[in-house]
């Protein structure tokens, strides 16, 4: 079994180590010593959409503190854009290209702790995202009318697709962004965050947003159409909070109706994971021509005013039909992807492990428990155990797409093992306000788990996150002694588990030995509790 295993675990290191990776993928995904020195602390973009021409132009001004004294700045541009030209202290600035990444040549003398600012200026006729929101750049889209209906989405290839900035997930303008939008007189530009103003220009319109809270890159985005507005406001647990919904005037009615779920879903996920984490920016729904995404403080919709995910239910329980998969599962990622964000995509399960884990934590608060548990062993037939969930870091690469099902699956059956319904709670909570705002990696992750639940959970991370084994039990049963013990696991897994017999709980703690326990009665069924992710084989002597 250990060769075996060992061999498994050579194979999957080469798995990986076999992927080759380009200098751009470095570029992208690593703190480069262009990028390190530099501490962002707010953003202002201005940007033109000329819907006609599916042109854009703009700038995009940088405010950062200098931690190391450097005068090699990086900024990233996807082309076709273009850099028109850079500016500081309203002199033109030199810069050397490589790809996507762009590096300035400052003139003036970088002192440590100041904060300066560079104005980068850009335009081109963007990426048009053919797939959105998995290919990303700019959906040219009409809605039923003719208008003009666009939208931007940039996971994973980035936010550079559409404008310049530091493009990597560890550095948030803590300050937040402004963000300007023109666009023609007749169409409403809708951006994260608060609207300021609307200028009126002859031709055109400039609406201004903003957010005040710090925010992941790729979560800034402009969507624009003949929307009409309503809102609401939600008393929440950190008072009077702002819900306001941008739709398709032809969605009007169909919006008013579906949008309900967004107070419930706001109401089911400020009792899981604490307060929405930006009160201050307000909470939106826009909707837009894809299937949606997280977008801080403005969540795109795109589900057709369906239940479940476009209609289906991923769980095949029926309980999938219950909630709007994207209103939910969108803003799920407020908690865990907009809040708590990964430092690397390698950890990006922490946003769609844990926000697919909500979908069923939104079940739980008003359909219960047993509807919350069906729902998530559902969503099991989705895990391919492919690759492992976390991905390679340093080179802008995600782990296996089981980050979402088996992410989901993971936490449910640690919530088994803390055996505390509330005491998970806290934790879930606890997990939010420690991690407030912030950037953090798998292991921090991980490590604070392990604190907040006392149980040590070293290899159960490492089982579940970093191989594709599935723990099996194997188990034999001979009169009223049921023997068991643990095959297809790393070194020192020794998770408890629940095993039902003759209809009965008892906890067992499995090993890679065999261990045997003695009931009672006879042993007429024996069966592993299924809100553990394991799987079980009776061995026949
Ligand atoms: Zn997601």
């Amino acid at each position: 079994m250990k060769q075996f295993l060992s061999a498994l675990l050579f194979f999957i290191s080469i798995s990986v180590l076999g992927q080759t990776f380009t200098i751009q993928d470095t570029l992208r995904g690593s703190i480069t010593p262009e990028r390190a020195w530099w501490d962002l602390t707010y953003y202002n973009l201005q940007v033109e959409v000329k819907p006609d021409e599916r042109f854009i132009s703009g700038s995009n001004t940088i405010r950062y503190i200098v931690l190391e004294e450097s005068q090699l700045m990086q900024i990233d541009l996807q082309p076709p854009l273009k850099i028109e030209k850079i500016i500081q202290n309203e002199k033109e600035l030199s810069f050397t290209s490589e790809g996507n990444a762009h590096f300035i040549q400052l003139n003036k003398k970088q002192n440590k702790g100041k904060e300066y600012e560079v104005t980068v200026y850009f335009s081109g006729k963007p990426r048009e995202a053919i797939r959105a929101p998995w290919d990303g750049g700019f959906s040219w889209s009409r809605d039923s009318n003719g208008k003009h209906f666009i939208a931007t989405s940039n996971q994973g290839i980035g936010a550079s697709i559409w404008w310049p900035n530091k493009d990597h997930y560890y550095d948030e303008p803590e300050k937040g962004i402004d963000i300007s939008v023109t666009v023609p007189i007749d169409l409403v530009a809708v951006s994260n965050g608060r609207l300021i103003t609307i200028e009126e220009n002859p031709e055109t319109k400039t609406w201004h947003w903003r957010v005040i809270n710090p925010i992941n890159n790729y979560g800034v985005n402009i969507n624009i159409g003949d929307y009409i507005h309503f809102g609401e406001t939600y008393n929440g647990e950190e008072g009077n909070l702002d819900m306001d919904y941008y739709v398709l005037r032809e969605n009007k009615a169909k919006a008013r109706k579906q949008f309900k779920q967004a107070p419930k879903m706001m109401e089911a996920f400020e009792y899981w994971f604490g307060p929405y984490p930006f009160y201050e920016d307000s909470f939106k729904l826009v909707e837009v021509p894809y299937l949606g995404m997280e977008h801080q403080s403005s969540i795109t919709y795109g589900n057709k005013y369906k239940n479940g995910y476009m209609g289906r239910d991923l769980s095949s329980t029926g309980w999938g039909l219950k909630f709007d998969f994207i209103i939910i599962h969108e803003s799920g990622h407020e908690w865990f992807a907009n809040n708590i964000t990964h430092i690397d995509v390698a950890d990006m399960w922490i946003h769609e492990g844990f926000t697919a884990y909500s979908e069923n934590l939104y079940l739980d608060y008003h359909f219960g428990k047993k509807a919350s548990s069906e729902y998530v062993i559902g969503t099991r037939k989705s895990i391919r155990n492919d690759r492992p969930i976390i991905g390679t870091y340093h080179v802008n690469k995600e782990g296996s797409g089981d980050m979402y099902s088996k992410g989901a699956n993971i936490l449910h059956t640690l919530r088994q093992l803390i055996e505390d319904d509330e005491k998970w709670r806290q934790i879930l909570r606890d997990l939010n306000s420690t991690y407030y705002h912030q950037t953090v990696s798998s292991k921090e992750i991980e490590d604070c788990l392990s604190d907040l639940t006392g149980i040590d959970l070293t290899e159960f991370w490492d089982q579940y996150l970093r191989t594709t084994m599935v723990p099996i039990v194997e188990y034999k049963v001979i009169n009223n002694v049921l023997s068991f013990r643990y095959v297809y696991i790393i070194e020192n897994f020794d998770m408890p588990v629940i095993v039902i017999i003759n209809g009965k709980e008892e906890w067992i703690f499995p090993t890679s030995e065999w261990k045997t326990k003695a009931f009672t009665d006879d042993i007429k069924s024996a069966k592993i509790k299924e809100d553990f992710y394991v799987r079980s084989e009776q061995v026949l002597d």
